[in-house]
Order: structure tokens, then sequence, then C-alpha cells
């Protein structure tokens, strides 16, 4: 089962990744968690992404496709994969089928969590990361049980740079200009699913398994 995770930043696309990934054992590729690796490891990837990430605005793409077609074309994801914050443009996209075009595959399902900007800035302010193990929490909707120590694996949490109102609301606009035509593109391959990325996480979850199947 080969899934893309559409919406907004912070709609919930990883937190729902991550529950994908799990009951239907298949790696959960993120982009975003990838860029942070590579920053926290000081590697020329994360220097060149993060100038990009501090603002708000994208990596360019020469610098983040080709990292998902080595990753997609691993071992682990012969079964499937779930890509949360990729494709996040048009370009994108286009590279994704022509790669998996050429291994005479397509993409299964394109899954728009559908979050109004209005409670966006909200969910981002309250988003807790933890840079060691990339579980996220929300200090009202998913606390961690001693505040400020990841739940999994005892670092601290904390509120990413680029989760700032400032930045999220960049964010925002990046995403309506270059990422939202995506929904679009999927409906016209008729891969396009929608779920209610308002109702709580568990409800978000089990829309999904209505649509992926048990
Ligand atoms: P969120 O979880 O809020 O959607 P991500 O962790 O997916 O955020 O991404 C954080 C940042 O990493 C983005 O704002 C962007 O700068 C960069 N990024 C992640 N994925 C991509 C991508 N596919 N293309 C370009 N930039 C990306
Ligand atoms: P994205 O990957 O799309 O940027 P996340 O999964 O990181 O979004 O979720 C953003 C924030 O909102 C996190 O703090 C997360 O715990 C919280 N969150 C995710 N889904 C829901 C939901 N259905 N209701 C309330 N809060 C949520
Ligand atoms: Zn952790």
């Amino acid at each position: 089962m080969k899934i893309i995770m559409l919406g907004a930043p912070g709609a919930g696309k990883g937190t729902q990744a991550k529950q994908i990934a799990a009951k239907y054992q298949i790696p959960h590729i993120s982009t975003g968690d990838i860029f942070r690796a590579n920053i926290k490891n000081g590697t020329e990837l994360g220097k060149k992404a993060k100038t990009y990430m501090d603002q708000g605005a994208l990596v360019p793409d020469e610098l983040t496709c080709d990292l998902v077609m080595d990753r997609i074309q691993q071992e682990d994801c012969k079964n499937g994969f779930v890509l949360d914050g990729f494709p996040r443009t048009i370009p994108q996209a286009e590279a994704l089928d022509a790669a998996l075009t050429k291994i005479g595959q397509t993409m299964d399902y394109a899954i728009d969590v559908d979050v109004p900007d209005e409670n966006i800035v909200n969910r981002m302010s309250g988003r807790r990361a933890c840079l060691n193990c990339g579980a996220t929490y929300h200090i009202v909707f998913n606390p961690t049980k001693v505040e400020g120590k990841c739940d999994a694996c005892g670092n601290d949490t904390v509120l990413r740079d680029d989760d700032k109102p400032e930045t999220v609301q960049k964010r925002l606009s990046v995403y309506h200009e270059q990422t939202q035509p995506l929904i679009d593109y999927y409906k016209k391959q008729n891969i396009l699913k929608s779920v209610d990325g308002t109702l709580p996480m568990d409800d978000v979850f089990a829309a999904i398994v209505d649509i992926l199947g048990e």
C-alpha cells in the first residue's frame, strides 16, 4: 500500500502517518524528519535545508526529490510506504510519478487531512516535538506524561523554531500556493480521499481505516 498524506502544516499528517505505518506495517517517510535529522547531525544537506526551513519556505526540489526516490527504493519499501510531507509541489509529485512508472508502479491513495487555517495556528503553538526520536505531542490534545519530557525516549520536547506564529503564517501561505494544487492533481488521478482533520485524533484515524480497509 503506497500512501501520500496531504494537508496544511499542523493538520495532523505526521500523527496519522505514524499510526498508519504501525497498523499496516509499512515505513513512515517524513521529509521534515529527514531534514531535521540532517540538521542535528550537521550534514551539508542539513545546513542547506535549515536556511529555508527557518524562514518557513520550502527546501528546493533539487535537494528533496532524489532523497525520497532513494528512500522508496530501499528493501523495506517493497510492500509500500506512507509519505508524510512529500510531495509538496507539483514538480515533486511529477518526479514521484516518473520514478514509480519506471518500476511499473503507481501510488494507491492520497489522503487529504482537511483542517481550516483558523485551527492551524493554535495547533502549532501547542505542538511539542522530540528532536531526538521524532515523536510529536500537543500540550492540550496529546500531552506528554511528564511535562517537557518525551514519553518514548525521555529527551526534552521543544517548540520547533518554525512553529512560532510568524513562521506558521508564512508556511500556511506557502502551503496554499505550492502544495494545495496537489489536491486537484490527485483528484484527477482518482486516488484522492479526504478526511475531516478537525475531529479528535482517534476519529480521524478511524476515518482513514475506513478508506484503507482493516
Ligand atoms: P509539518 O509537519 O508542519 O507539515 P514538516 O516537518 O513536514 O512540517 O516540514 C518542515 C519543513 O521542512 C517545511 O516547512 C519545509 O521547509 C521542509 N520540508 C519538508 N518536506 C519538504 C518537501 N517535500 N519539500 C520542500 N521542503 C520540505
Ligand atoms: P503535521 O504533520 O500535519 O504538521 P502533526 O501530526 O505534527 O501535523 O500535528 C500537529 C499538532 O496537532 C501536534 O501537536 C499534534 O499532537 C496535534 N494534533 C494532531 N492531530 C490532531 C487532532 N485530530 N486534534 C487535535 N490535535 C491534533
Ligand atoms: Zn523522543
